[in-house]
């Protein structure tokens, strides 16, 4: 009996892998924009054409990589941010899987330009299907840009599933308003179809929150503060006034990183007990740092849930702070005469 099984080729691997990482364009915007953070940049421009259908470009000042890197940075579980599984418990980059290039480049053209601070000339890669097609020296300026086209050119079900540009275009601000929150101490500009729609000069939190959603919402912003062992918080929570009957800009960082919880959101809704009207949803940018042993980022491939060891006494201090910080600027609990 001959056997059946056998290892697949690794462009057919990548492929598969692609599907949990890339969704649609908005990933690789995260995944680009995430990458360019690591490589300490101080610039980073997001470029995009018809909400990413066509091209999204990165282009950032940072570390850049050399001849070799800008290879091997499209392998599968090729990273340079952990080098055994102990790292993942001290992790202080966006990264650390290794996946996401190997992905986009499975199911895009992609074009690379990269230089280090210290190499005369820089490299020119074009990859396509996952092949690498051109490799040439380049005089680039110091950093990276990587270009990607036509997502999903080889998986026409995917690209079909695609939603409007309207649709697309509003999951890329999510992720561009969650990485550029994160880090205001990078400029980040953006542009879409030639037109610039952001333009961010690094600044304090607050100049970012503010730059970002507009001069109007500098008023409304409390500011609040926590340190303790477990968790120093800092970040601002909406006046109860201007709460929305929409869920609005709602942010929870931790570690410099956007995460999702339903625990936490709980946590800062009971801290505006009696200050909402029915159904009313209080903006609030909330910047937690914890201990990094003490969360495991490792359980989504997008990773935007963590484990928190002690997920109680986290929504204790939390909740305390945001009642004291409504508390202290005089929130008065709103009457509601309409019931
Ligand atoms: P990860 O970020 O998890 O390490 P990626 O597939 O996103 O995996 O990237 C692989 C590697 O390529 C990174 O570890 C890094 O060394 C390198 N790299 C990616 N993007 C950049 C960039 N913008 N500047 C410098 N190096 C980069
Ligand atoms: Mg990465």
């Amino acid at each position: 009996m001959s056997s059946i099984i056998q290892l697949l080729p690794d462009h057919v691997a990548n492929q598969i892998a692609a599907g949990e990482v890339v969704q649609r364009p908005a990933s690789v915007v995260k995944e680009l924009l995430e990458n360019a953070v690591d490589a300490k940049a101080s610039d980073i421009k997001l470029i995009i054409k018809d909400a990413g259908k066509t091209l999204i470009q990165v282009v950032d000042n940072g570390v850049g990589m050399s001849v070799t890197d800008a290879r091997l940075c499209f392998e599968r579980h090729a990273t340079s941010k952990i080098r055994n599984a102990e790292d993942l418990f001290s992790l202080h980059t966006k990264g650390f899987r290794g996946e996401a290039l190997a992905s986009i480049a499975a199911v895009a053209h992609v074009e690379l330009k990269t230089k280090q601070e210290q190499d005369e000339l820089g490299t020119h890669i074009i990859i396509e299907g996952s092949k690498v097609t051109t490799q040439d020296p380049a005089v680039l300026p110091k950093g990276t840009s990587f270009l990607v086209k036509n997502l999903f050119f080889n998986i026409p079900a995917r690209r079909n599933f695609l939603k409007s540009e309207t649709v697309e275009l509003r999951h890329i601000l999510d992720e561009f308003h969650r990485v550029v929150l994160a880090h205001p101490k990078i400029n980040f500009s953006m542009y879409n179809n030639g037109n610039e729609i952001f333009n961010l000069p690094f600044g304090n939190y607050r100049q970012r929150i503010v730059n970002l959603f507009s001069f109007k919402t500098n008023e409304k912003l409390v500011p609040i503060e926590e340190s303790t062992e477990i968790v120093k918080i800092h970040g601002f929570v909406g006046k109860p006034e201007f709460a929305k009957k929409t869920r609005g800009e709602q942010f929870f960082f931790v570690n410099d990183r956007f995460i999702k919880s339903g625990y936490l959101h709980h946590a800062v809704m009971s801290a505006y007990e009696g200050l909402l009207k029915e159904g009313a949803q209080p903006s609030y940018f909330i910047y937690l740092d914890v201990p990094s042993h003490t969360i495991d980022i490792n359980i989504h491939p997008t990773k935007t849930e963590i484990k928190f060891d002690d997920e109680q006494a986290l929504y204790a201090i939390l909740r305390a702070s945001v009642k004291h910080s409504l508390g202290q600027f005089n929130v008065a609990p709103v009457l509601d005469f309409d019931r």
